[in-house]
């Protein structure tokens, strides 16, 4: 089962991944996450993307194809894989059907988590994640409160906020991400793999519309 997420920013993509990767075994796969590990390996390319990263800019479709290839051939995505932060384009959208033809693979759903501005901007400005181990928490949702004010559940260190979730920079990302986001959205309507979940509630009635989906 091949599953892309697709949802604006703090709409809790990282919990229903984590959720799907437990119960189904999913691999993972963020574009994000791929870049940042190439940029802290010392390569040469790492040290190009290291600069480039910190502008915040989309970094060239050639550089995220072929790492994202290179991570789709790997041996632990055989129960199938979860995508995050790819597509974000229509070009890219059209990359990924020509390698997935290459590797004998296919998408079976997209998912996209809806939520209005409002919404999404009240709990980027909760968001709490662990920096040890990644952990996500949100300080204004009961059930996403760490217990101790402040600190991991696990780890007990401090927790931190992302420095791009405040109200001015989360306001352009999300117009941003809509702008962007609608042609993938119809491009994926017109193949069929397109499902809206309405994500306004907790993570886990969220999940539980991702599962009846997904089943
Ligand atoms: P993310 O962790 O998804 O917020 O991505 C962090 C950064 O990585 C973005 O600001 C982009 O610079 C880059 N990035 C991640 N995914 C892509 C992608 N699909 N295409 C181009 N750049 C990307």
């Amino acid at each position: 089962m091949n599953i892309i997420f697709v949802a604006p920013p703090a709409a809790g993509k990282g919990t229903q991944s984590n959720l799907l990767v437990e119960k189904y075994g999913l691999a993972h796969i963020s574009t994000g996450d791929l870049l940042r590990e190439e940029s802290n390996s010392g390569s040469e390319l790492g040290n190009k993307l290291k600069v480039e990263l910190t502008t915040g800019k989309l970094i060239s479709d050639e550089i995220v194809i072929n790492l994202l290839k290179n991570r789709l051939m790997k041996d632990d995505i055989k129960n199938g894989f979860i995508l995050d932060g790819y597509p974000r384009s229509l070009e890219q959208a059209r990359l990924l059907e020509g390698i997935l033809d290459e590797l004998n693979m296919k998408i079976d759903h997209v998912l996209y988590l809806d939520m209005d501005k409002e919404l999404a901007m009240h709990r980027a400005l909760g968001r709490l994640t662990c920096p040890k181990c990644g952990k996500g928490y949100n300080k204004y949702e009961e059930v996403m409160k760490p217990k101790v004010d402040g600190k991991c559940d696990d780890c007990h260190v401090d927790l931190e906020c992302r420095s791009d979730d405040n109200e001015e920079t989360f306001n352009t990302r999300f117009d941003t991400y809509i702008n962007n986001t609608q042609p993938l959205l119809d491009y994926y309507k017109e193949r069929e793999l397109l499902t809206v979940i309405d994500n306004s509630g907790t993570p886990e009635e969220t999940f539980n519309k991702i599962k009846e989906v997904i089943i």
